[in-house]
């Protein structure tokens, strides 16, 4: 006998896939593999629109929920008893749960059954009432409640086995990791791109990353800060490289042959020039910021198009239509939060602008670009890039 725990995992939007759905859930297995392999024997089996995983009890119910819970694609995790599929089996496991669950406090029960097996001789209602039968039998003074039940009892029917769940623990959705190209995002220090990376890798994007520093400027604690939101990031983005570029040279030669106001949109042109240079050698098709429509001066209507108008590549702003509290929200909820808030100097505070034009007009801005070598100051910093490896697995 399989002694083991078991977890029913649903799926999303994978379910609604065409002739693809097969690739997108063997990708969705694999990440359930990836997720779930250093709780040491563990199965990862798909079987009739679900994906069961079994792994060994000393690893906890809760902490392999987690982990599965996380893994992009997954809509929900159910840690769940196996039964045989007959009453009788069903009845004695349902018994037996709520015995455990009444030890807990739980005084009062109702039983929600499904068929899924539509040849199982019994309906669901009355699958409903010949569990709770038994399992009032087994379990001195519980109660039915069928408005306010302290424990609402799933059973699930199955051809062969059946499966007997409380808890539904929420996945992220979206699409399993990989099936959808790879980006590279401008990650900060801040709030927003890490919440950017994190949701174009929900929808199955891989990821490289991208930080600018301005170093001695800013200091190796703020770089250490970028990478530490990186390796939350790879607990969801699995493991992937990120490039750390100094780009004081090129501020230092904006500052000096440039208009003041316009320091912050030429800076972020040149960004958006040497991510374009790194995605390229790192096979990303799209770069990946955190911008929000009007949330700074560089982030206007007007100041966007004179950004994307420095690449060629599409640029993805997941943001750009949500409000700082809702990014917030989105932060706290996938742990990054906490240290975007550190207070460590970004490379944009280097060289700030007292008044940052919000307006800019691309020809002024070119006129301006055209007093610097701006091809041989991007393959520079491109250049002398340093590559560090985030995450493991
Ligand atoms: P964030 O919280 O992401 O830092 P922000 O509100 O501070 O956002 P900006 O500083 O204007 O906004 O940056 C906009 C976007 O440009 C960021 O979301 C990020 O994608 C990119 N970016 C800004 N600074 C850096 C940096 N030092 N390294 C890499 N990318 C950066
Ligand atoms: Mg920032």
């Amino acid at each position: 006998m399989d002694d083991r725990n078991i977890f029913i995992t649903r799926y999303g939007e994978v379910a609604l896939k065409g002739l693809n759905k097969p690739y997108f859930e063997r990708v969705l297995v694999e990440g359930v593999r990836k997720a779930t392999r250093q709780f040491g024997d563990v199965e990862v089996k798909r079987r009739e629109g679900l994906v069961f995983v079994r792994a060994p009890k000393e690893a906890g119910t809760a902490k392999v929920a987690k982990e599965i819970s996380k893994v992009f694609g997954v809509a929900s995790v159910s840690p769940a008893v196996e039964t045989e599929s007959t009453l009788e089996s069903i009845g004695e496991a349902a018994a037996l749960y709520m015995q455990s669950r009444m030890e807990e406090g739980a005084a009062t029960f109702k039983i929600e059954s499904k068929r899924a097996d539509k040849s199982f001789p019994v309906k669901s209602p009355d699958i409903s009432r010949i569990i709770g039968a038994k399992v009032l039998d087994g379990c001195q003074g519980l109660k039915v409640d069928v408005h306010k039940p302290d424990c609402l009892l799933f059973v699930d029917v199955r051809k062969g086995k059946s499966y007997i769940y409380e808890h539904k623990i929420q996945g992220f959705g979206g699409l399993p990791l990989g099936t959808n190209g790879k980006g590279l995002v401008l990650l900060s220090g801040g709030i927003d791109s890490p919440v950017a990376a994190f949701m174009m890798a929900k929808r199955g994007m891989l990821i490289e990353a991208v930080h600018f520093h301005s170093y001695p400027y800013t200091s190796e604690r703020a770089q250490q800060k970028a990478v530490e939101l990186a390796s939350i990031l790879s607990a969801y983005c699995g493991r992937f490289l990120m490039h750390m570029v100094n780009l004081l040279p090129v501020q230092e030669q904006i500052a000096l042959n440039c208009p003041e106001e316009e320091m912050t949109v030429l800076v972020r042109r040149f960004m958006m020039r040497i991510a374009e240079d790194i995605a390229k050698k790192s096979q990303c098709t799209m770069l990946i910021t955190g911008e929000s429509l009007g949330q700074v001066a560089s982030q206007t209507a007007e100041a966007l198009v004179v950004t994307d108008a420095s690449v060629s590549m599409p640029v993805m702003r997941p943001l750009i239509a949500l409000d700082k509290v809702d990014i917030i929200d989105k932060a706290r909820e996938i742990g990054t939060y906490e240290t975007s808030i550190q207070p460590y100097e970004d490379c944009c505070t280097v060289f700030l602008p007292k008044h940052p034009v919000t307006k800019p007009k691309l020809e002024k801005i070119l006129l301006s670009e055209s007093k610097l070598d701006a091809e041989s100051l991007a393959r520079c910093a491109v250049m002398s890039r340093e590559t560090v490896s985030i995450g493991q697995g």
